[in-house]
């Protein structure tokens, strides 16, 4: 039997929010009282009172979580055991689906069907396979001689710093805590001040699932506040950051006059979509770029924001893209049907309205789009928009928009394709479309990226690391490879005597 299509809007008038953060296992306000008002992109409504969190919250989170991980309450648990509470965490969100999806579409103005199927979907199914794969890796013994054994072991690092953007708040609170967490470790998970309130909820539902108190800790505030004071804390072991390359940078800094945390850091990108002409489907490549590049309001680290299309082919591309943006015209995001929703802040808009006037000054051409939408909502919309005529040295192709706009550059030769597509500080992710299978590897193998598409854009799973080359990032998301991330290398030698008389 299907399940009925909830009414979105009632669904959101009924929503409760408790802006309070999870310190301990306890819902407290900041320690000062501070707290700011969380508003609604989607048409500005007020959605409550969030904490204000700061230094002495982020000391108190700490604490709890060092004193949960030094007492075994959950690191020296066996993984098999771990693996049922996260397995039960897992089955909590999906039991909450609805009402996380209303939170997160309320927070940051994606389509509630999209929160529903993507965000709330993909949080529960990375903490499922975390679990899943806990009591599945096994350690190693090395190849020494005879006279030692060699232990390889992982153990857990302690307390792990999660800083996380608005973009997909769910799902990127879910890639920290998914491995932090199956591993041993206690988490204080810092969401962004544009979106806390699914963190917030989590949490509450990690403690329903069993999750000792104090493993899991949120603490809701500022980057330059609470986020600062969490990445400069003396007794964090290792912060799991996405964000900005502005604030990744900051990261390592932090870490560097503190007490050389590990940072790993999920950044920006400004990733090229390449379109050869002897890739016969140009309907499909046309449609996938749009597609991609304007789910989500364009607001994705990956989105294929610069698209590099053989001049042979770049009319008819051009012709394609343009007739499909409209159809992601930005709609209500409580109405289960729109493609696209709000950005996430009057902020956002205007740096995305911005770069719009950038790209026209620097002699673009606007083939779709181009303008603020739906301003009788009191929300943040823009229309899904490209640009044709664009070089690589403009702005709009440089400097990444977080917001539903497509740069299309033309290009003559392969040789030159792959120059313009690692002509970037980011290498987050990359495509190649081309019919011929040498040109297919060749240019897949020579584009700096740490995700390559062939002929496609959309295949993501959970087993496959994500993560970026050169200004996107280190380290990895996802995949069994995160478990590197939150886990010591520990070396054990034990002597082995040789045999005494026969
Ligand atoms: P942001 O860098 O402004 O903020 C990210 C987080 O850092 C937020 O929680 C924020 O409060 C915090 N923060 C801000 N200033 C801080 C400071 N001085 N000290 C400590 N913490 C601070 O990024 P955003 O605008 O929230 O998110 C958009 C960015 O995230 C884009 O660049 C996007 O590409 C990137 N992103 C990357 C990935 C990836 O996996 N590579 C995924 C999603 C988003």
């Amino acid at each position: 039997m299907n399940h009925p299509t909830p009414d979105w809007h009632a669904a959101a008038r009924a929503v409760k929010i408790d802006g309070r953060a999870v310190i301990g296992g306890q819902r407290v306000a900041a320690a000062n009282g501070a707290a700011f008002v969380k508003t609604s992109p989607i048409d500005g409504r007020v959605l409550g009172e969030i904490a204000r969190g700061g230094a002495a919250d982020i000391d108190a989170a700490v604490a709890a979580s060092r004193a949960a991980f030094a007492d075994g309450r959950w690191a020296g648990k066996a993984p098999a055991a771990r693996k049922k509470t996260l397995q039960r965490f897992a089955e909590k969100i999906l039991s909450a689906k609805d009402e996380l999806a209303v939170l997160e579409t309320l927070d940051m103005g994606k389509p509630v069907q999209y929160s529903l199927a993507v965000d709330v979907a993909a949080a529960a199914r990375t903490i499922a396979w975390y679990a899943e794969a806990v009591d599945k890796v096994y350690d190693e013994i090395a190849p020494t001689p005879a006279s030692a054994l060699a232990l390889i072991t992982r153990e857990p690092m302690g307390v792990i710093g999660a800083v996380v953007p608005w973009n997909y708040p769910m799902i990127m609170a879910a890639w920290k805590l998914g491995p932090a967490l199956a591993a041993g470790n206690s988490v204080v998970l810092k969401p962004s001040e544009k979106s806390p309130l699914t963190a917030l909820r989590l949490a509450e539902l990690a403690l329903e699932a069993g999750l000792p108190a104090g493993v899991f800790n949120v603490v809701p505030g500022y980057g330059h506040e609470a986020g600062e004071a969490l990445a400069l804390h003396m007794d964090v072991d290792a912060i799991g950051f996405t964000g900005s390359t502005r604030v990744g940078r900051k990261m390592l800094e932090y870490a560097g006059r503190s007490n050389l945390k590990r940072v790993y850091n999920e950044l920006g990108g400004k990733s090229a979509f390449v379109v050869f002409d002897d890739f016969a489907d140009i309907e499909r490549a046309a449609k996938t770029v749009a597609g991609s590049m304007f789910f989500n309001q364009g607001e994705s680290c990956n989105a294929p924001s610069r698209v590099l299309v053989h001049a042979r082919v770049a009319e008819r591309f051009l012709e394609i893209v343009a007739a499909e943006a409209p159809k992601y015209a930005p709609g209500d995001p409580l109405s289960g049907h729109a493609e696209m929703g709000a950005l996430v802040d009057e902020g956002q808009l205007r740096t995305v309205l911005g770069y719009i006037e950038a790209g026209r000054s620097e002699g673009a051409a606007v083939v779709a789009g181009g303008a603020a939408a739906r301003t009788e909502t009191g929300g943040y919309y823009v229309e899904p928009t490209v640009f044709a005529g664009v070089r690589n040295d403009m702005k709009i192709a440089r400097e990444e928009i977080f917001g539903p706009v497509m740069s299309v550059i033309r290009f003559d030769s392969e040789a030159e394709a792959v120059h313009l597509a690692n002509d970037s500080s980011y290498g987050l992710q990359a495509s190649v479309w081309s019919d011929n299978i040498n040109r297919a590897h060749r240019v897949a193998r020579q584009l700096r990226a740490g995700t390559v598409h062939v002929n496609q854009y959309d295949e993501d799973d959970i087993t496959v690391p994500f993560g970026g080359y050169k200004q996107s990032g280190n380290g990895r998301d996802k995949s069994l490879h995160a478990f590197d991330k939150y886990t010591e290398l520990k070396t054990t030698w034990i002597r082995i005597d040789a045999a005494r008389g026969a």
